[in-house]
């Protein structure tokens, strides 16, 4: 590790460092919500803000099976959404987002997710992270989504100093090439989950410790 400032330069090629190693470490890290298409990734995408990924799963099957466009869930009866989602919380505000995107889906975008980050964030109830989840999960466009893993373990990293997500994004993505940005989100959050646990990170057995400032390696 670098003692004095890093540079930019030296930034960029730890960030590979430490994609690379990750990459190694978690192989088969990819999005964990089920989804079949665009617009239902959008929704469970929305379902997972301050929920488990494995919650919004359980939920997901009988809502899919139930809206199937973007036109059902503008059309829901009122509750009937509310209903199915309950158990991932907030349900009131996330049912409303679900049926405001999907409306402005239908009605400007002919019911087919659109495929920009800036028409994406025009959506009514959709943020930067959803239409990033939704541009390099879905649609294969490179996104850098922007979660609380991704927040706490980048500041540990210090590759950026901001807690804000936009800022965050854009700190991220001047070090990385966009061929990257989609599956660094992944690995950061699968090591958020099984390493670098908030509260408890492992850094014993972290697989990226020499390439973390904040390392605290336990005394023996
Ligand atoms: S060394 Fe510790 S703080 Fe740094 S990434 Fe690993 S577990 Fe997290």
């Amino acid at each position: 590790m670098p003692e004095s400032p890093e540079s930019i330069v030296q930034k960029k090629k730890r960030i590979l460092k430490i994609f690379k190693r990750l990459d190694k470490t978690y192989p088969g890290a990819h999005c964990a919500l089920d989804h079949s298409n665009p617009l239902e990734l959008l929704v469970a995408t929305i379902l997972s803000a301050q929920c488990t990924d494995k919650r919004v799963n359980l939920v997901t099957p009988a809502l899919f099976a139930s809206f199937k466009t973007a036109a059902d869930y503008a059309a829901a009866k009122p509750g009937k959404i509310e209903t199915l989602i309950r158990s991932t919380g907030f349900y009131q505000s996330k049912a409303r987002h679900i049926r405001e995107a999907a409306r402005d889906i239908a009605e400007k975008y002919a019911g087919e997710v659109p495929k920009s980050i800036e028409q994406l964030i025009q959506l009514r109830g959709v943020g930067r992270k959803t239409a990033n989840v939704v541009l390099g999960n879905a649609f294969g466009i490179p996104g850098m989504p922007v979660d609380t893993h991704m927040i706490r373990i980048n500041g540990l990293l210090k590759l950026t100093k901001s807690k804000d997500p936009v800022e965050i994004e854009k700190n991220l993505t001047a070090l990385l090439t966009p061929e990257y940005w989609t599956n660094y989100s992944h690995l950061i959050i699968t090591h958020g989950r099984q390493r670098c646990i908030a509260r408890r990170p492992d850094c014993g057995h972290c697989e990226i410790s020499d390439l973390c400032p904040s390392r605290k390696i336990p005394a023996c």
